[in-house]
């Protein structure tokens, strides 16, 4: 069986910290660096339904690709609901890691599992780094081209089902041939959107004021998902990713991903057809 540290110097080499924006918090929330690991559980927030999932599940380490503290904090009493989910995670000897934006910018990483989750065929990241292929979102082509109403149902099909759905904004009768996608927060990459020629965007978050001037400025469609939908295709390519190193090392790991929405939007009322 592994110690925590050696399956932790996997994932660092698979999502590696350096590559995190400096505002992040990744690594090793916490963990018994010698403590041994036979289950791991992949979710997107650490909180506690995700916590007492693991506890049921005897896994040993939790990894999210959400932080628990993105910002210093003074205290984890458990009178805090970060408290708590340290205290539950310390009381039974769970491990928790976050991979964040240096999972977002990893090769393959967020947006290379939210494009295979609609089958999308990748032709270079939207936001390319000094490194070539790594970068933020992805530009990806559709094998046959369909309406932005039609590609829209493909993500609502293919994601995970969320309260929110799909949002689409644009004419969803227009043709979509190529499109960009990024899982997590979208707007603050317009820029590169418009700037790569695609037909649509397909991300999350998109509020009013970025999202209004985007389809103003030219025929884009936006195809809006909830953020946990979005990330979540990461986590069985993440796990998928740990069970190739378990077998390699012959560690017989048993690797798991939460089903539970942690989205936090549970309900969705649609107001009826706008004029
Ligand atoms: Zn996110």
């Amino acid at each position: 069986m592994p110690r925590l540290s050696e399956v932790i110097a996997e994932l660092d080499a698979l999502w590696p910290p350096e590559r995190a924006e400096g505002w992040d918090a990744v690594g090793t929330v916490c963990g018994d660096p010698g403590a041994e690991i036979d289950r791991v559980l992949f979710a997107v927030d650490p909180v506690e339904r995700i916590a007492e999932e693991a506890r049921t599940l005897g896994a040993q380490l939790i990894v999210t690709h959400h932080p628990l503290y993105l910002r210093g904090t003074t205290t984890v009493a458990a009178t805090t609901f970060k408290g708590r989910v340290v205290h539950g995670l310390i009381k039974h000897d769970i491990a928790l890691h976050v991979a964040h934006t240096n999972a977002d910018t990893a090769d393959p990483g967020v947006s290379d599992a939210l494009a295979a989750a609609l089958d999308l065929r990748i032709t270079g990241p939207l936001v390319p780094d000094a490194g070539g292929r790594r970068g933020l979102g992805r530009i990806c082509e559709l094998d046959h081209p369909e309406t932005l109403r039609e590609f829209a149902a493909r993500a609502a099909a293919r994601l995970p089902a969320t309260a929110q759905g799909i949002r689409l904004a644009g004419d969803p009768d227009a043709v979509v041939r190529r499109v960009a996608v990024s899982g997590g927060s979208g707007d603050s990459l317009f820029d590169a959107v418009r700037a790569s020629g695609v037909d649509a965007f397909l991300t999350a978050d998109l509020r009013h004021h970025p999202a209004s001037e985007a389809v103003q400025h030219s025929p884009l469609g936006l195809v809006d998902a909830a953020h946990w939908a979005t990330e979540w295709p990461w986590c069985e390519q993440a796990a998928g990713q740990l069970e190739a190193i378990s077998d390699r090392h012959g560690w017989g790991l048993r690797v798991h991903v939460s089903k539970q929405v942690t989205d936090p939007w549970t309900t969705h009322h649609s107001s009826g057809a706008p004029n």
